[in-house]
């Protein structure tokens, strides 16, 4: 199959895959195996060549993701339970990719800033504001925590143009 990615344990679901409409669970005790299975997330999430990759997409739904914006290991940030406590009203449209969706983008509408609430490896719980592509990449894979995906908030003309590259991949759903 086009676009995907495997480590060891894991591959990248892709869509139709129903897997990845499932809502994940918070993480309720941040064990050495839940860490264990972040820092494998984050790996193959380089390996993939991703900017950001959430549990579902490996069929754990757990709510974790891990984002890095600039490909360099060191700069690898996992949360666990995040949340959006604010957004702002201002938003801007991007173009958005997703390794679950191979070949396919399309603009998206997201909140030019906001404030979350996550957890990290420590099980230190902390807020920060995000604004710009952090906060963009943070709402996509939030997104998938509960089963979104982007193409789902496509513009319902563009929704229309994806509709043969949807078919290639097998779907509708
Ligand atoms: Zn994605």
């Amino acid at each position: 199959m086009t676009g995907t990615t495997t480590s060891d344990e894991w591959e990248i679901l892709t869509y139709p895959d129903k897997r990845l409409r499932i809502p994940s669970e918070p993480v309720v005790e941040l064990t050495d195996d839940t860490r264990k299975k972040a820092l494998a997330l984050a790996d193959l999430m380089h390996i993939a060549r991703g900017i950001g990759l959430a549990a579902p997409q490996v069929g754990w739904h757990v709510r974790v993701l891990a984002i890095n914006l600039s490909g360099q290991p060191r700069d690898g940030l996992i949360f666990a339970n995040p949340e959006v406590i604010r957004r702002s009203k201002a938003t801007f449209a991007a173009k958005e990719m997703c390794l679950s969706v191979p070949g396919v983008d399309g603009k998206v509408v997201r909140p030019r800033e906001i404030r979350i609430r996550c957890m990290n490896m420590d099980g230190e719980v902390n807020e920060f504001n995000l604004d710009g592509l952090l906060a963009r990449c943070f709402l996509h894979e939030m997104d998938h925590l509960d089963g979104v995906l982007f193409i789902d908030r496509l513009g319902a003309a563009k929704k229309i143009a994806i509709r043969n590259k949807l078919k290639r991949l097998g779907g509708p759903e």
